[in-house]
């Protein structure tokens, strides 16, 4: 045995123990006052070591707890020594006997709290270094050092629940998916580009010198083809892989629930989902009421500015009508457009000054777009408008968040109290009716101020604090997408979702596909939860004619088409039914479940946001030899 796994205490040296036929009885979190007496072999790391002189406390946690065991000199000597060479995070083996705590010594903080372990027999299984933090800690402040030494990272308590969360979860879903019938079947991984918007990850070919091999963004084609091959209902947990600007909430490689059914209708889709994340959430302790609250892409725009809508806060409302024409003159509003208002609940009553701030805040994020900030409070002031402003609080009052069964709080149902903040906007004359070709740009300026607000006020209105039930959550369905965006850069239409999806069958028959892009609707909806995506999905395409004229209005020639997706369109050909599918990414929803604020929260060996996994230390060169027989050469490094 080399010198290093020696350890020194007491000037002597001892060896680390063998296992030998050593069995744990019980794991770290097991015990209670109904074990006091037995005898158990527990098994874990030192979490903390306390040193009493003749009595040492360590604390042995495995990923179910943590117990406390008792060394006392007296029980055993042998032992006690032992104890007091090992450290932190050293593997230990204790035998022992259960002990219930005496009177005013519980610790109500653990499980484990009312009983302790008085150590017979120590065994040190396993040294460990110093580590750079430890594990015993709550909080560790440097992510890179957590994501550098992952390992001790993962030991911490929190990660061990949110990995034991995301297990449950995905276990769930899995039942509940196979319940309904749904297959598991893998796709490659190692396969040809997937139209998902991202750039793809590369695997070069050894064999066929200068091709290259992409990682699936997603298993979009695949599942068609299983719905072609009469699968009929497929999902897979399955892995995506995007080369894109990494954002705090994104990873290069990400989990997606991935399904696909044969003849379904959108509700057929959403049942489902309703159904797996009803599973899902009740993993996690949650129950959830279906169906979730369905409305159009155009109404998301109008209600909320923005198509996933953050249903915590009240919606935005059309004061267009209350801004007549006269009052448009006198207030100098563009006469055409919408005036759009809001509520901030709670956010307390402001002073004067702290009014015109956020007014004066408000107008500058607008900048010169030609939106303005209505000052409600200053147009009570003024007998001629102060039965407008009445007017604009009584609609803006009308959100039922605002007055819940049984009346609120603070003030009669219905009506606004002088805590709530009522925001206002107004499109100056002379404001653009489009911006970028998109008419409903007043809307989501104004929905992304709400949202703003709803941020800034976040400790005041406390809509965004779990409680830990389902009022937490609202999910959304937002349907009817449009097909195509406008992209000015290049001035062309493009598909907003990938090219499978389906446009609405009378946008097909009106001529709209090729005569009024802007306005055909695809069959795609998003599920949508607390302003998150959590996932898309879409009626596909399953007749060839079709799909060759998506490609064409996308700017792609038939030859294109072909090299691209030739053994797609051959597919297409042979009998595919109607389908449909959808995604939602597992990570996220595991996130949203463990309360974490990012990604790597809930992911065991993630990226950092420069794509660098920091443990491995990848990606790295290579070396020339395997360059060489990959046929490839470096034209410059980073
Ligand atoms: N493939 C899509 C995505 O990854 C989801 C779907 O349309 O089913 O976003």
């Amino acid at each position: 045995m080399k010198p290093g796994k020696f350890t020194q205490y007491n000037r002597n040296i001892v060896t680390l123990d063998f296992l030998g036929s050593l069995e744990r009885t019980h794991t770290c979190g097991a015990l209670r006052v109904e074990q006091d007496g037995q005898d158990v072999v527990l098994m874990g790391w030192v979490n903390r070591r306390r040193d009493h002189g003749n009595l040492i406390f360590l604390d042995v946690r495995d990923r179910t707890g943590i117990t406390q065991v008792v060394l006392d000199k007296e029980v055993s000597n042998e032992a006690h020594a032992k104890a007091e060479a090992a450290r932190s995070e050293y593997v230990v083996a204790v035998k022992g006997k259960v002990r219930r705590r005496g009177a005013g010594l519980e610790n109500p903080n653990m499980d484990t709290g009312a009983i302790e372990v008085v150590a017979r027999e120590l065994l040190l299984l396993n040294e460990a270094k110093t580590p750079p933090f430890s594990p015993a800690e709550d909080a560790i402040a440097n992510e890179e050092v957590r994501l550098k030494y992952r390992y001790l990272d993962l030991r911490r308590t929190e990660m061990q629940h949110n990995f034991a969360l995301r297990s449950r979860v995905a276990m769930a879903i899995r039942n509940y998916l196979v319940e309904q019938g749904f297959l598991e079947i893998e796709t490659p991984f190692m396969t040809r580009s997937t139209p998902e918007g991202a750039r793809d990850y590369l695997v070069p070919s050894r064999v066929h010198a200068g091709s290259f091999y992409a990682l699936p963004q997603s298993p979009q084609i695949f599942k068609q083809i299983l719905m072609i091959s009469g699968f009929d209902k497929y999902f897979q947990i399955a892995r995506c892989f995007r080369d894109e600007d990494l954002r705090a909430d994104r990873q290069p490689e990400f989990t997606q629930i991935d399904l696909e059914m044969t003849f379904p209708k959108q509700e057929t889709i959403f049942r489902v989902v309703e159904g797996f994340l009803t599973a899902a959430f009740k993993a996690a302790g949650i129950a959830l009421t279906t169906p979730f609250v369905q409305m159009t892409y155009d109404n998301a725009i109008k209600n909320y500015g923005i198509d996933k809508p953050d249903m915590r806060l009240p919606a935005m409302v059309s004061l267009t009508d209350e801004l007549t024409a006269e009052l448009r003159e006198s207030l100098k509003i563009e006469p055409a457009l919408p005036v759009l208002g809001f509520v901030i609940p709670g956010v307390g009553e402001l002073s004067g000054t702290a009014r015109k701030a956020l007014m004066s805040e408000i107008r500058t994020a607008f900048g010169d777009c030609g939106l303005d900030a209505l000052d409600v409070a200053r147009l009570k002031t003024n007998a001629s408008f102060a039965p407008l402003a009445e007017t604009i609080e009584k609609k803006l009052a009308e959100d039922p968040t605002l007055a819940p069964k049984g009346g609120r709080e603070d003030g009669a149902p219905g009506s606004l109290s002088t805590s709530d903040l009522a925001v206002v906007i107004t499109p100056k004359l002379g404001t653009p009716a489009k911006w970028n070709h998109d008419p409903q740009w007043i809307y989501k300026r104004v929905g992304a101020l709400r949202l703003q607000l709803g941020q800034k006020f976040a400790d005041k209105h406390g809509r965004f604090q779990k409680t830990g039930t389902e009022a937490d959550y609202k999910f959304a369905w937002v349907t009817d997408f449009p097909m195509y965006e406008w992209d000015e850069e290049t001035k062309t239409w493009i598909a907003a979702h990938h090219p499978f999806t389906s446009p609405h069958e009378d946008d097909i028959k009106s001529g709209k596909l090729v005569n009024d892009k802007g306005a055909v609707r695809a069959l795609a909806y998003d599920i949508v939860l607390n302003g998150t995506e959590l996932g898309s999905g879409s009626i596909r395409i399953h007749r060839q004619d079709v799909q060759a004229e998506i490609f064409r209005s996308l700017g792609m020639t038939d030859a294109e088409a072909k090299e691209r997706f030739g053994f797609f369109l051959d597919a297409l050909e042979y009998g595919t039914p109607p389908h449909g599918g959808i995604a939602l990414g597992l990570d996220r929803i595991v996130m949203i479940l463990a309360g974490a604020s990012s990604l790597r929260e809930v992911i065991a060996f993630p990226k950092t946001a420069k794509a660098i996994d920091l443990m491995v230390d990848a990606p790295t060169p290579v070396s020339e030899q395997q360059m060489k027989e990959l046929h490839l050469r470096v034209a410059s490094r980073s």
